[in-house]
Formats: structure tokens, C-alpha cells, sequence
């Protein structure tokens, strides 16, 4: 079974990733406004700049994601049910879920 200091061990690990995405969602949003600024001004905007405006934007939406489901772990991180495997009701490591809060299925299934 998982002890308090280990949820609570996982819980500012899961803390410093969130501090992390939304640090890099703000740089992300400010590059994509920016862009669109850019390309206003500038009626032969290359493609070049469309790309890696395409890329910010696939970074800002996985980055996004990334966060929804780190903020619906910190929501059940204190349920019983944390940290048991969905398929084989069995307790998942507790390096695992440092390496991976999110992962809801033990290293066997
Ligand atoms: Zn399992």
C-alpha cells in the first residue's frame, strides 16, 4: 500500500510538473500571439513561420492536456483507490507512479 509520505511525496512531484507546463504554456501562448502579430505585419509570411507556429500550437495543446490530466491526479491522489491498478486491483509501484503519477495500471498489466 502507499503511505501519506509517498502521496504526499507524489503530490510535489506532480506540483513541480504543473509549475513546469504552465511555465511553458505561458511562453507557448506569448509565441503564438506574437506570431499572429508577425503575420499581420507581414503580407509574405513564409512558410517557415506558419510551420512553427503549427508546432507551438501542437506543443500548447499536448502541454494543455498534459495538465488536465496531472490536475485530475491531484484530485483523486488522496482516494483509497490512488495507486491501485484498474485492471488487477492490485497496488502499482510507487516508483512508478513517481515516474508516472498518471498511470493507473500496474507494471503487469
Ligand atoms: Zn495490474
Amino acid at each position: 500500500m502507499i503511505t501519506q509520505d509517498e502521496r504526499d511525496a507524489i503530490r510535489r512531484h506532480i506540483e513541480r510538473e504543473i509549475a513546469t507546463l504552465q511555465r511553458s504554456i505561458n511562453t507557448l501562448t506569448e509565441l503564438a500571439e506574437s506570431d499572429v502579430q508577425a503575420d499581420a505585419n507581414d503580407w509574405f509570411s513564409s512558410k517557415e513561420s506558419n510551420a512553427s507556429g503549427e508546432i507551438n500550437e501542437m506543443a500548447l495543446s499536448k502541454s494543455k492536456q498534459r495538465l488536465m490530466v496531472l490536475n485530475e491526479v491531484l484530485l483523486r491522489i488522496d482516494k483509497p483507490e490512488f495507486g491501485i491498478c484498474v485492471k488487477c486491483n492490485k497496488p502499482i509501484a510507487v516508483g512508478r507512479l513517481m515516474a508516472n503519477p498518471t498511470a493507473t495500471r500496474c507494471i503487469s498489466c
